[in-house]
Parts: structure tokens; sequence; C-alpha cells
């Protein structure tokens, strides 16, 4: 991500925020700008000890949570439960819809794709479940597997 494309996200998240009826601290400001430039999702200590590195004023795990949740609850950053690790949502700069956060993730190198479309596959199975009268809150479905630069190239045939 470059430092324009940062810009336009910071600038995102302050209005998302502030719609949510919250507001982008400075701390919070700065966690995310880390995950935003992260190449992979970070643990929270990861994450903590990143913060650390590059500010002057040491933050403990225990804000970084914090403030970990707070953007998890604006759809800022989310949380791959499999890992236990935090991303920021890639959805950076429209208003895409978060019930159904579909997640790739590469057990070989460890990246991470959020789907930008959830098909209509998966939408039709919501309906589905709220056809029974069950009223689904924001899930995710999180994928494991190879990703197109780990995966073995097929022998080449002559
Ligand atoms: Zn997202
Ligand atoms: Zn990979």
């Amino acid at each position: 991500m470059n430092q324009q494309q940062l810009k336009k996200a910071i600038r995102f998240a302050d209005v998302k925020c502030a719609t949510s009826g919250g507001k982008l601290t400075e701390k919070r400001q700065q966690v995310l700008e880390i995950l935003l430039k992260a190449k992979k999702p970070l643990s929270a200590y990861e994450l903590t000890d990143q913060f650390n590195k590059v500010m002057d004023a040491p933050i403990l795990a225990m804000s970084v949570y914090r403030i970990l949740d707070f953007l998890e609850s604006v759809d800022l950053v989310h949380r791959l439960k499999s890992e236990n690790k935090f991303m920021a949502c890639s959805h950076a700069n429209d208003g895409c819809q978060h019930q159904l956060s579909m997640f790739l993730i590469c057990s070989s190198c460890n990246k991470v794709i959020e789907m930008n479309d959830v098909n209509d596959k998966v939408k039709a199975l919501f309906e589905q479940v709220e056809f029974t009268g069950f009223t689904p809150s924001k899930s995710q479905l999180e994928i494991t597997g190879l990703c197109c630069q780990c995966k073995p190239k097929p022998p080449k045939t002559n």
C-alpha cells in the first residue's frame, strides 16, 4: 500500500468511526496503519511489538487488544479466528457488506485474501438460514489452503 492509498484508507476510517459514533484516536490510527501496511495478518503481540518499535510512546498489549476490539466493531479490522490474528479490512474504500466475510488463508506463506464479493451461493445460504427464523449475526468463513503462488506447479509436458 503506497502513501496515497494509506492516506485514503485513513480518511475512510476516520469517517467510518465518526458514523459509528466513535473516534479514530491517534493510537487507533497508528494501530490501523500498521495493519494496513502489513502484508500478512498480525497477532496482537506482533502488533504491539511493531508499534513499540516505530512509536516513541510505548503501548501495552492490553491497550492494543482494546483498540483492536474497537476497530473490529466498526469493520475496519478483521480477526481471523483460526489464527487469532488481525488484518485490516480490504474494503477500505467502499461500503462493503460484512454480513459474511470470507477469508482465504494460505497455509504455506500465511498470506490472507479477503474475498471482495461473497458469491451468490453464500448469500443464498444465508437467506436460507434466515428463512428458518434464525437471525445470523455477522459471521465469517475461513478457508485454508494454498494460494496461487504456493500451489505446486503442474509438471511440464513438452
Ligand atoms: Zn472486510
Ligand atoms: Zn501462499
